[in-house]
């Protein structure tokens, strides 16, 4: 007995040591990751470090709310935002007048590069479908249409009271395509911390928010080459926070006239009235999705000069545009990703 006790004591005591310690180092749980079709894209919410049963229903909750968004925000018959269009104004709900004063402040700050009012435009290009919902190219509008739909785009036309949350539209329309896909990131972000969640990615078809690791390896995100498709222009580890990109090369077609082929695209320039010419693609970095969505549209239409020169000047924001020459221009703080493809 004393005998069989002293041989098997000390590897059973090992045992339970080894137990103990295996306790006190609890696995972390395997990553919940759902996929659904939203805002007319793909979008995957990914969590690391929540149990299977709390990371499920934290994804349910997350998708709840940026479907919220998207019935709320979409320009498509059946919304409050297309009813407010149609009516020429009214009473706008809490979240439809948050997303409006901040389209309004980049508005001001982008010196109506950023434009919500471009939706007149957008009909008359034909894009307002294009590259969703079997959306055809039309020809390029006739200079006199160009001209009277340009005359109805200009956020200062808006009048707007924040106290009874009434807007007048003032003849235009309102577009929130370049800044309530931001948005609904950021309410998707907000319910997900709210459930305990740390680690995770919340990626709307490229448009994404990364918070803290990937179990223990940090968030890694490719930037899409603009005109190689399938090729990544820079693999990059952002800092907690969101990643944004608006290219020409998703919701666009080429139009061929007389020889000459243009690159119609989903971005317009309002000072023009046609697609902004001077990026291919912009990425930015900022610590909310909404910010960096607004700045990425509004990049891409003052150009990778004048972009760039406005991304400095935002505190918490960084990014990179790649020139109509295929050129990249970055900001300092967004330097020293490591290039995976050469950019052409
Ligand atoms: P996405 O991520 O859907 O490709 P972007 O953030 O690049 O969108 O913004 C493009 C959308 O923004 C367009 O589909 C349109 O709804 C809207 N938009 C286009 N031009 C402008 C502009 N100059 N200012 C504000 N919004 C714009
Ligand atoms: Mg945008």
């Amino acid at each position: 007995m004393r005998g069989r006790l002293a041989r098997w004591g000390l590897p059973l005591l090992a045992l339970a040591l080894v137990a103990v310690w295996a306790a006190g180092r609890r696995p972390v749980p395997l990553p919940v990751s759902e996929t659904r079709f939203l805002m007319d894209t793909l979008v995957t919410v990914t969590l690391w470090g929540l149990e299977g049963g709390e990371a499920r229903a934290a994804a349910e909750a997350a998708f709840a709310a940026l479907e919220a968004v998207d019935r709320e925000m979409a320009r498509i018959p059946g919304t409050p935002l297309w009813d407010l269009n149609e009516a020429g104004g009214g009473v706008v709900s809490a979240p439809l007048a948050e997303v409006l004063e901040a389209s309004l402040a980049w508005a001001r700050r982008t010196a109506g590069a950023f434009d919500p009012t471009v939706a007149p435009l957008l009909d008359l290009w034909g894009l307002w479908d294009v590259g969703k919902r079997g959306g055809t190219p039309v020809p390029p509008p006739a200079a006199g249409d160009l001209e009277r739909a340009r005359a109805r785009v200009s956020w200062e036309r808006l009048d707007w009271d924040p106290r009874s949350r009434r807007l007048d539209l003032g003849g235009g329309a309102l577009d929130l395509g370049g800044i309530a896909k931001g948005y609904a990131i950021d309410r998707a972000v907000a319910v997900l911390r709210d459930r305990g969640a740390r680690d995770f990615l919340v990626n709307a078809g490229g448009d994404l928010y990364v918070a803290g690791t990937k179990g223990r390896t940090p968030w890694r995100v490719g930037i899409q080459h603009p005109r190689e498709p399938g090729e990544f222009l820079r693999v990059v580890a952002p800092a907690e926070g969101a990643l944004v990109t608006s290219g020409d090369y998703e919701r666009a077609y080429l139009w061929e006239a007389e020889g000459e082929r243009e690159r119609i695209h989903h971005i317009l320039d309002p000072r023009t009235g046609r697609p902004a010419r001077g990026c291919q693609s912009v990425t930015v970095w900022a610590t909310r999705a909404m910010a960096a969505d607004a700045l990425a549209t509004a990049v891409f239409v003052l150009g990778p000069e004048a972009g760039l020169a406005l991304l400095e000047s935002e505190p918490g924001a960084e990014g990179l545009a790649v020139g109509a020459d295929g050129r990249v221009h970055e900001t300092p703080g967004f330097r020293g990703a490591a290039p995976v493809a050469a950019p052409r």
